[in-house]
């Protein structure tokens, strides 16, 4: 096998870009830890609209990183890390910390709605993460309800014994669970079913096929029907056109959430969209 070994000289390049790769990672991931500690987080948020009658039943807090040097980073650029070294179970702390004074400031101010938090498998598999929860919660004095959970399907795949104890759990202390990008996990729907959940959100990539009636539009179609079967309220992200807007109502889906509604903005400037919205009660 002469022929495939690695010359000295391959070898000595194989180890310098190895080495940057692993001193970025570090470099970044001490950044991340740093940044979580010092408040560099922040978090956006995106309305959640009833196709019949208008009303905004949820915003779903969506983090952002504002980086000092290399200004925001977009969660797709950094969760990965998050997820690898464990930061993340401090972002999602302080996510939820975030996202509960958010809504007691809101429902002080008469604005009643849910919030929606994102959470990653690590959580699930976490059996303190529910006592945090119940925790957060009664230190924020919200209701227990205003509170949602999303939980990505994929999230569901791995040891699920041990997620459903947790799911069990958080489904006891009367928060909403949402399962996430439905449709894209593959799991098999005689898992799902033995969950309380509450929600489906079918993934974006279904719904913005909608348009173009590519494959996703029966996705979105059987969804909303095996939703509704299941008793559950189902809802489609990733709403950018009118046109997607009237397919899905159509299609008896209950809420929407995307750009065509609003794009995922900082608290105060959902605030003032929302204090309109409820002046008017728009249509979806
Ligand atoms: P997601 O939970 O599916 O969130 C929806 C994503 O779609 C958000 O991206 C949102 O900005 C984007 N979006 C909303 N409407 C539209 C639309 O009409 N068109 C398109 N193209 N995109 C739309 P974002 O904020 O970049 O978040 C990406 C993903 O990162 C989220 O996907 C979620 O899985 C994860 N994530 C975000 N925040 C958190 C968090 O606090 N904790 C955890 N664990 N994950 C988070
Ligand atoms: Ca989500
Ligand atoms: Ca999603």
């Amino acid at each position: 096998h002469d022929g495939e070994r690695m010359s000295d000289e391959q070898v000595k390049v194989f180890d310098d870009v190895l080495r940057r790769r692993v001193l970025t990672r570090l470099r970044t991931e001490n950044e991340l830890r740093r940044g979580i500690e010092q408040g560099e987080l922040r978090v956006v948020y995106q309305p959640v609209v009833e196709l019949v009658g208008g009303t905004v039943t949820a915003v779903e807090a969506l983090v952002r990183w504002q980086h000092p040097e290399r200004g925001v980073i977009g969660p797709m650029d950094f969760l990965p890390l998050a997820e690898q070294s464990g930061l993340i179970t401090s972002l999602t702390s302080h996510v939820l910390e975030e996202a509960l004074a958010q809504s007691r400031q809101w429902a002080d101010e008469g604005i009643d709605l849910t919030v929606a938090v994102n959470v990653s498998s690590r959580s699930l598999l976490d059996m303190t993460f529910p006592d945090e929860v119940k925790a957060l919660i009664e230190r924020h004095g919200v209701e227990r309800d205003r509170l949602q959970l999303e939980l990505t399907e994929r999230s569901l795949i791995g040891d699920l014994a041990r997620a459903r104890d947790v799911i069990g759990r958080l489904h006891e202390l009367g928060v909403r669970l949402s399962v996430d990008d439905f449709g894209t996990g593959y799991s098999s729907l005689s898992r799902l079913v033995m969950l309380p959940l509450d929600e489906l959100k079918i993934d974006r990539s279904f719904v913005m096929d909608i348009d173009s009636d590519g494959p996703g539009a029966a996705i979105v179609r059987s969804t909303i029907d095996l939703g509704h079967h299941l008793g559950l309220e189902v809802v489609a992200e990733g709403v950018e056109t009118e046109t997607t807007l009237a397919e899905l109502r159509e299609l008896g889906c209950d809420a929407v959430q995307g750009y065509h509604l609003l794009r995922p903005l900082p608290a105060d400037e959902v605030g003032v969209w929302l204090r309109a919205r409820a002046g008017g009660r728009l249509r979806a």
